[in-house]
């Protein structure tokens, strides 16, 4: 079968090539490939940043944001032939760390957690791919291709989860929510935000085009510029873009009682002589919560196949820009300026 492989931590060796049907041990679901995404971490490693081969392998399958239809179920009773699934990415480390001992994979304490498409377990560019059945989301049929957009949301729901616990630490009756970054994660963000009942603010940098129209027919308000022109401060942040400048913006524009959510991962970027006591205080002041989150647990993947389910299909269907043949997987890698998410489509949805 055709697969998009690469050497982890070797630039350049992307390929699509011929390698064998996958292996049973990697769970008794064999599914057949529809669409996988995009997004900036196949980027770091087909650049050779990032990832990790499957133990005694030197190459990795890429591709953690599946979409694929059962061509058989095995034993298992739950799925059924044709039935639409997305694969989750993390498994639970081997020892396992408390957290992964109850399915909190995705708060693993010790970073010997799995993923696929990642780190040391092939992922689902691959015309075949096999998965346990307690690893597989069902996922509702009238998606059809929106469905390659669940693993995207299950990290939205995951970050939206932790800013309601946090929340909840206090009286809390937020009313509004500023995303930053307006990509596929950020929109999506926005998406959950209108679900949860809030007025949602999306910021970005550009001024105009899809990102624009995307969050206007959402019902949502687009500002393009710095979080401290908004005009007022947010209850809830959910910062998108891991930009240094950003962020520091973030922690000042927030509101007493405000939270701050983290999804963005950037790295480097210098902010002036950005005092960090004075940031301190205004958060001690204010009674901030800035708070970090990755991947998504089971619940999360749940949580955000029922908000996909909900969700108007043309709004989410702008959202996929791009659909590449396998063949042309060096396209899919290069973003342009209306990007928000491309998939490369291995078959009809
Ligand atoms: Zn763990």
């Amino acid at each position: 079968m055709k697969a998009i492989t690469v050497e982890p931590m070797v630039s350049g060796s992307a390929l699509l090539e011929d390698i064998p049907e996958p292996d049973e041990r990697e769970g008794p679901v064999l599914v057949e490939a529809i669409a996988v995404g995009v997004c900036g971490t196949d980027v770091e490693i087909v650049e050779g940043k990032y990832g990790w081969a499957p133990p005694r392998k030197t190459r990795l399958v890429l591709g953690h944001e599946s979409l694929g239809r059962v061509l058989d179920p095995g034993p298992s009773t739950a799925l059924k032939k044709g039935d639409l699934v997305v694969g989750i990415v993390r498994r639970p480390d081997p020892i396992p760390c408390p957290n992964c001992a109850v399915g909190e994979w995705d708060m693993c304490r010790n970073a010997q957690y799995t993923e696929r498409g990642i780190k040391q377990h092939n992922g689902f560019m691959s015309e075949h791919w096999r998965i346990e059945p307690e690893y597989t989301m069902k996922i509702d049929s009238s998606l059809g291709l929106l469905g390659v957009l669940l693993e995207p949301t299950t990290v939205v729901a995951k970050a939206w989860e932790q800013v309601i616990a946090v929340g909840h630490r206090a009286f809390w009756e937020p009313r509004t929510v500023l995303v930053t970054g307006a990509g596929p994660i950020g929109l999506l963000a926005a998406l959950l935000g209108k679900q949860h009942g809030l007025e949602v603010h999306v910021l970005d940098r550009v001024d105009s085009g899809p990102k624009v129209e995307l969050v206007r027919s959402l019902g949502a308000t687009y500002h393009s510029g710095v979080a401290a022109d908004l005009g007022f401060e947010p209850d809830i942040i959910i910062e998108c873009t891991g930009v240094g400048q950003v962020i520091a913006d973030c922690f000042s524009a927030v509101g007493a009682g405000g939270v701050v959510c983290l999804t963005g991962v950037g790295s480097g970027g210098r902010t002036g002589h950005l005092p960090i006591a004075d940031v301190a205080a205004k958060g001690v002041l204010k009674n901030n919560v800035i708070v970090g989150s990755v991947n998504a647990n089971k619940r999360h993947w749940y949580k955000a196949s029922e908000a996909l389910a909900r969700a108007d299909r043309s709004w989410l269907g702008q959202l996929v820009t791009r659909c590449e043949r396998p063949a042309d997987f060096a396209k899919a890698l290069t973003r342009t300026a209306d990007d928000i998410k491309v998939v490369i489509q291995f078959a009809e949805a």
